[in-house]
């Protein structure tokens, strides 16, 4: 605290004005998630939402407290102070707007701010939402958009964003420069550096991010939109990097009839719970029972509501029966690069084979292509492929300085 005060103090001498958002410490929000599931199987969203803000205004608390105490002017903010302004969706918010008129007029240009990040405002219940998941990169975009600013810096434990996740690969390399694009897509694609919507709200407001360590002053990774000279240069990287993610299901429905409509009803179904998918997959039908297999991938939290939803149609539908499996993992390789170089698929798809990997999906964009394998072979994967690009650092290891990455 102490530490991230000075460097504060020191931006502020420089000549900036400043605002800060911070979020929670280390493990606060997961320590607060276990407190609730102790006294709660399924504890309601607004209360989970009271409970998880803790952690961000304690934060905002003590850092307001550690600059103050040199004697140097500064004002804490909550979300819903700082004019965070959501829609109503407790646990999964979305800002609709922010008005910082409090902080812009109240205090002047001489007071450092700082902004609990992760939570805001209900326009509409008036009551305290928090934004989902490493929210306060989004609260910080958001605020940089409203408040005009030059630039969003968001502080990490590591260097900058890697072209995979140092924890797992060790001669992963920190990325200088990348686009928006590439950036949503390593996001979407499990990348927990960024917020998925911090990088949607950069992109639209052409808001530059620079992703830095809270460990050493050195220049991290620009998030940028994309260079139009940059885009012909021979040197660009084909690939910006690998992204895993570990955290979603796959849900087979057997058996269904092979007639128009029914994947209709099935994702129909699966929509009106609230939850969001990521890949699908048809079989081919069977010629003689005319049955096929859709399968698709989720948010593991959200399995069991979709099961339920689903067995609910069964006899509507005709499928035969659903299987749920939370053993997978997701390996994405994210790169503007493959829009015009060929064989980036025969790279990758041979790496796979090479390391004996079954693949089970497959989905791809322009610059991204995700294959869905066993759980337990994703780190294995992340590896070979990362050196099957050539992205191995000539230069030692990725330096994690803090966190767990929990
Ligand atoms: N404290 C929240 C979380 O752990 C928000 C954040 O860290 O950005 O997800
Ligand atoms: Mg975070």
């Amino acid at each position: 605290m102490k530490r991230v005060a000075h460097r504060i103090v020191e931006t502020k001498k420089a000549g900036s004005d400043v605002c800060v958002v911070v979020s929670a410490m280390g493990d606060t929000t997961d320590d607060l998630l276990d407190l609730a599931e102790q006294v709660s199987p399924v504890p309601p969203p607004r209360e989970m939402d009271m409970l998880l803000t803790a952690g961000e205004r304690m934060s905002m608390a003590l850092v307001a407290m550690a600059i103050a105490d040199p004697g140097h002017s500064v004002r804490s903010f909550t979300g819903s102070r700082a004019g965070v302004i959501t829609d109503a969706a407790h646990g999964k918010a979305k800002i609709i707007d922010v008005t910082p008129g409090r902080i812009t007029e109240a205090p002047g240009k001489k007071h450092i701010v700082i902004v609990a990040g992760f939570r805001g405002v209900s326009r509409g219940t008036k009551e305290i939402t928090t934004l989902g998941r490493g929210g306060s990169d989004t609260t910080a975009v958001a605020l940089a958009a409203a408040l005009e600013a030059d630039v969003c810096e968001i502080y990490t434990d590591v260097d900058g964003i890697f072209t995979a996740d140092p924890r797992i690969v060790s001669t992963a390399h920190k990325i200088d420069r990348i686009s928006h694009d590439e950036m949503l897509e390593m996001a979407a694609s499990g990348a927990k550096i960024l917020h998925l919507r911090c990088v949607e709200y950069a992109r639209r407001f052409n808001m530059p991010i620079h992703v830095r360590s809270s460990f050493s002053s050195k220049e991290g990774t620009w998030v940028l939109a994309p260079d139009p000279e940059g885009a012909e240069d021979m040197e660009e990287p084909i690939i910006a990097g690998v992204a895993h993610d570990n955290s979603e299901a796959k849900i087979t429905v057997v058996g269904v009839p092979d007639q128009p409509g029914r994947a209709g009803q099935i994702f129909t179904t699966v929509a009106e719970a609230q939850v969001n998918i990521d890949m699908i997959v048809q079989n081919v039908s069977e010629a003689d029972t005319g049955l096929t297999d859709i399968s698709f991938t989720l948010p593991m939290t959200d399995g069991q509501i979709a099961v339920e939803a689903l067995m609910r149609t069964k006899d509507e539908v005709g499928f035969e029966s659903i299987q749920y499996d939370d053993q997978i993992g997701k390996l994405s390789l994210v790169g503007a690069g493959m829009r015009t170089n060929p064989g980036v698929s025969a790279t990758f798809f041979r790496a796979l084979a090479e390391a004996g990997v079954n693949i089970e999906m497959i989905s791809t964009s322009e610059i991204r292509i995700s294959v869905v394998t066993r759980a337990d072979q994703l780190d294995d994967v992340l590896r070979a492929l990362h050196t099957a690009f050539g992205s191995d650092s000539a230069d030692g290891e990725a330096i994690v300085y803090g966190g767990t990455g929990r």
